[in-house]
C-alpha cells in the first residue's frame, strides 16, 4: 500500500515537471511600471511590452507561442539591433523566443528568459521576408559541423559575425551565448577590436541561434544582475575547456526541481490565480 503511494506521489511529481507551468494563463502584461523581477532563471515581469509584429528589420518566429514579450529596455534593444542590422543591408534579423506575458517558467524548452530580459535571435540573415508559414515553422541553419568542433564553411557568412559584433557591442547587452564552435570563429575572425568578445559566452547547444541577455533596468530594484564574465576576450583556455572530451556525466547541466519563487513573483500569480 505505502509503495503504492509513493509511486503515485512520483507519477504526480513527474507529472508536474512536464505540465503547463501557470505563468502561461497570463495572456497579457501585469500592468504597472515596468519591474524585471528576480533571476533570468526564476524571475516575472510586471509591466511588459510586446514586441511590435510588423517591422521592416525584423520577422517574429513562432508568434503563436506568444513568446514575445520582455521588459520595454528589451523592446528597444531589439529595434535598436535590427534597425542597424537593416540599414547596413546584412539581411532580415529573425526573432525568436522573448518571454511571456508576466514571464515565469516555460513549459518547454530553456529555463532562462523568465525576467524579460532575454531575447532568442537566429543566426541567419535571410535576404527576403519569410511568408507566414515560414515563420510558423522555422527552419534552423545548424552552424556547427557535426563533430562540435568549428562552423559549418558554406553556412558561415560574414554578416552572421556582423550581428553578434553589434549585438555585443550595445551597452546595455552584458551576455550573449553561442555555441563553443561559434565563438571560436569569431576569436578567429575578430582582428585587433577584440572587447566585445568578452561577452560572447560559449554554452551547450545555441548552434543556429544566439541567446542575448540585457543588463538590469536600475528602476527593477528586485532584479537578480549576473557577475561580469572574467575579464579578457575569453578566446584562451577557457574556450579551449570546451574541446577538450569530458568524463562522462559532466555534460549538459541537468534539470533540477525550480528553486522557490521570489515573494513579489509568487504574490503575482497567487493574485492572478485567485
Ligand atoms: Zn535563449
Amino acid at each position: 500500500m505505502k509503495k503504492r503511494l509513493l509511486l503515485l506521489a512520483g507519477l504526480l511529481l513527474s507529472g508536474a515537471a512536464l505540465a503547463a507551468t501557470p505563468w502561461q494563463s497570463i495572456t497579457r502584461p501585469i500592468p504597472g511600471a515596468p519591474q524585471a523581477i528576480g533571476a533570468f532563471a526564476n524571475g516575472c515581469i510586471v509591466g511588459a511590452e510586446a514586441l511590435p509584429l510588423n517591422n521592416p528589420a525584423y520577422q517574429v518566429m513562432r508568434q503563436d507561442q506568444r513568446r514575445y514579450y520582455g521588459h520595454p529596455d528589451l523592446v528597444l534593444f531589439i529595434q535598436r539591433l535590427t534597425m542597424q542590422v537593416h540599414n547596413l543591408g546584412l539581411g532580415q534579423v529573425l526573432i525568436g523566443d522573448m518571454g511571456m506575458a508576466a514571464g515565469g517558467r516555460f513549459s518547454s524548452g530553456h529555463a532562462s528568459h523568465q525576467s524579460g530580459l532575454d531575447v532568442d535571435i537566429w543566426l541567419q540573415l535571410p535576404k527576403s521576408r519569410w511568408t507566414p508559414q515560414m515563420l510558423l515553422k522555422p527552419q534552423p541553419l545548424d552552424l556547427v559541423s557535426a563533430d562540435g568542433k568549428r562552423v559549418v564553411a558554406r553556412h558561415w557568412q560574414p554578416e552572421i559575425a556582423s550581428l553578434i559584433k553589434l549585438a555585443a557591442k550595445d551597452d546595455e547587452v552584458t551576455r550573449i551565448f553561442v555555441n563553443p564552435a561559434i565563438k571560436k570563429q569569431l576569436c578567429a575572425d575578430a582582428g585587433s577590436d577584440r572587447d566585445w568578445l568578452r561577452k560572447v559566452r560559449p554554452w551547450f547547444g545555441h548552434r543556429a541561434h544566439m541567446h542575448v541577455r540585457l543588463r538590469c533596468p536600475p528602476e527593477s530594484l528586485e532584479c537578480q544582475e549576473q557577475a561580469p564574465p572574467p575579464p579578457g576576450d575569453g578566446c584562451g583556455a577557457e574556450l579551449e575547456s570546451w574541446f577538450i572530451p569530458k568524463k562522462p556525466g559532466s555534460g549538459a547541466p541537468v534539470k533540477r526541481t525550480p528553486p522557490p519563487l521570489p515573494p513579489s513573483c509568487q504574490a503575482l500569480l497567487d493574485n492572478h490565480l485567485l
